[in-house]
């Protein structure tokens, strides 16, 4: 099936005429949908705009130096079947390599040592393909800067957010009960006790994989590595807990690689040095709770370190370029998390933009710019920078093994994570969105068995998303908006909690489930929950989803009641119109 669409510059906020300064894709390029196409620049900032969708270009329509708006055409893609186009959201399609493969060095001295196997990267996809391609008998060594394996995930960024989340969570828990006539004090907060809890995790964790890294035999390699060639690799040894050199290199000689080495926060260029504003690994640090805080950026990262500072005491503000906060979910499902964290939040500045910081020994100073742009620059304690991540893939020498990197730092991959060089692969962050650990540990997987000889590849349908919020918002597959936008006919069902006796019993019946299935096959190709513990009840939709259920199948598998998990049975009740939890669908 073939469909081509127009892909038009999205709402960016008041701002018109606005300059083209990069363009990332040509004609003949496969993209995926959250692939950046191209930067916009005003004289206050800059902006990538990401592709809607999945598929092949066309056609381009517009060139560095273009005056673009809202609404300008900015090139055709042919979304090959549509439907499969959108869920096969994740890694670079291999067909057209758009980025010139570099010439590769060649490193005439020795080694200090030989793998199968070197994993460049201690992350999520680096110690999940280090650890498969051990199990599978290859001979692996890993290299990381750090003196902690997990990566950003577990020490800066999935776990330690879950854990403060955690605590947040049961003080407002313990808050909702005093509508029921269970009333506690308000908490007293000891940071220092807090933050050693959320260490506590981290470690935890962390020395669990130093652990099983030894038990597999994998060697860990400590320090920051560099492509010598195609086939070496030079490690700068570092220790302490940053990334301290020692002076001392070793030369690693390897079969294959398994690049992993993730992302970085990204900085924006007019933000001053300052200890009050920080960026999500700052904002983990938990030195302080301010009283009035500004998020720059609505997306998850901002949204979840937001909701931890407000349950601690802090007034929230947040600015978001784009029409609405949590890009990617449907509407309908951040409406009700918006409903709910209301409370928390004096000013949501969306289609808004931040141009200027000032650090004063008062405050920070911020002026904005946009629909709702204060007309005087506003006073905060505390700013968290949340906007966005880089891909580190031009900080690691790639171009001496003669692998292709793109202008912003990602490395195309094939559905067998390979790079234009076959021997050596990459996963993770690294080879694009969504960035996220479960993603980097599939790819992982794949890598690891493909080095192994097995005829792996990446052949996932859907990626799950989830805002770790409360209550929290999770997606998989396609969404709404998605299908609206891509023109895939859809028929959806949805199970309102105000109905589920599990939801109403917990005092939180503010959420529903969501299922979308495909109008003409009556498959599940996505599905989404706003509520308690979404996250938790999401990998049932994604199960149905590769497994190609239709309704019957979801709504005749019994379900235990009463749970929340048990609306995703009756949603798909919905659809069959056998549910007898609702009112009777009338007839037309
Ligand atoms: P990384 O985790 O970035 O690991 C790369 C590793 O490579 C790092 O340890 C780095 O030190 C090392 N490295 C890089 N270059 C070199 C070099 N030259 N030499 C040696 N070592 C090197 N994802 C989720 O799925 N769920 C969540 O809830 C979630 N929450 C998040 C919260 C926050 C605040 C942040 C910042 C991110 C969150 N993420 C979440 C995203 C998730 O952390 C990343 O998608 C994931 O860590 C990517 O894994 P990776 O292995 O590709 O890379």
């Amino acid at each position: 099936m073939s469909n081509v669409i127009e892909l038009k510059v999205p709402d960016i906020g008041d701002a018109k005429n606005v300059e083209v300064i990069e363009v990332f894709v040509k004609v003949g390029d496969s993209i995926a949908k959250e692939d950046s196409l191209i930067t916009l620049e005003t004289d206050k900032a800059s902006m990538e705009v990401p592709s809607s969708a999945a598929g092949v270009v066309k056609e381009i329509r517009i060139k560095v130096g273009d005056k673009v708006s809202e609404g300008s055409v900015m090139l055709l893609l042919e979304a090959r079947d549509a439907a499969a186009a959108s869920l096969a959201a994740a890694p670079a399609a291999p067909a057209a390599a758009p980025v010139a493969a570099p010439q590769p060095a060649s490193h005439g001295g020795a080694a200090d040592a030989e793998f199968d196997v070197l994993v460049l990267g201690g992350g999520p996809g680096g110690y999940s393909a280090a650890f498969r391609a051990a199990d599978l008998g290859l001979k692996v060594a890993m290299v990381e800067r750090y003196a902690t394996l997990g990566g950003v995930c577990l020490n800066v960024g999935c776990i330690p957010s879950k854990a403060l989340l955690h605590n947040a969570a049961v003080i407002d828990e313990v808050r909702h009960l005093a509508a029921n006539g269970i009333k506690y004090p308000e908490p007293k907060i000891d940071l220092d006790a807090l933050r050693g809890y959320k260490n506590k995790v981290i470690g935890k964790l962390t020395t669990g994989l130093t652990g099983m890294a030894k038990a597999r035999k994998v060697e860990v390699i400590r320090g920051l590595g560099r492509f010598l060639d195609p086939y070496h690799v030079e490690v700068e040894l570092t220790t302490g807990t940053g990334q301290e050199k020692t002076g001392q290199k070793q030369v690693i000689k390897f079969k294959q690689a398994i690049i992993a080495a993730g992302s970085r926060v990204v900085k924006l260029p007019f933000i001053p040095e300052d200890p009050r504003i920080v960026d999500s690994t700052g904002a983990l640090g938990l030195q302080a709770v301010p009283k009035k805080m500004l998020v720059i950026g609505g997306g998850i990262i901002g949204l979840e370190m937001g909701t931890v500072y407000s349950t601690l005491g802090a007034r929230l503000d947040v600015v978001e370029m784009m029409d609405g906060l949590m890009q990617g979910a449907d509407r309908d499902l951040v409406r009700v998390w918006q409903k709910m964290n209301a409370h928390r939040f004096d000013n949501i500045m969306l289609k808004t933009k931040t141009v200027a910081v000032e650090a004063k020994p008062d405050g920070i100073y911020v002026t904005f710019e946009g629909d709702a742009a204060p007309k005087e620059a506003q006073r905060y304690d505390m700013v968290l920078v949340a906007a966005g991540r880089a891909p580190n893939g031009k900080l690691i020498g790639a171009e001496q093994a003669g692998v292709a990197v793109t202008d912003r730092g990602f490395i195309e991959v094939d559905k067998q994570m390979r790079t234009n060089v076959p021997h050596i692969f990459a996963i993770g962050d690294i080879v694009g969105q969504p960035m996220l650990a479960h993603k980097a540990v599939h790819e992982g997987h794949v890598a690891a068995e493909v080095a192994a000889g097995h005829k792996a590849y990446f052949d996932a349908r859907a990626i799950p998303g989830v805002a770790y919020t409360d209550p929290e918002v999770a997606w998989v597959g396609v969404t709404e908006d998605e299908a609206k936008k891509n023109g895939i006919k859809i028929e959806k069902s949805v199970f309102p909690w105000a109905a589920s006796g599990r939801a109403i019993a917990n005092g939180r019946d503010e959420g529903f489930t969501k299922l979308i299935f495909d109008a003409e096959t009556h498959r599940l190709i996505g599905g989404a929950i706003v509520g308690t513990h979404a996250g938790d009840m999401l990998g049932e939709i994604g199960l149905a989803i590769e497994m190609g259920c239709d309704p019957t199948d979801i709504g005749k598998t019994i379900h235990a009641h009463p749970t929340l998990g048990e609306s995703i049975g009756l949603a798909a009740e919905v659809a069959e119109g056998s549910c007898t939890d609702l009112p009777p669908v009338r007839k037309k």
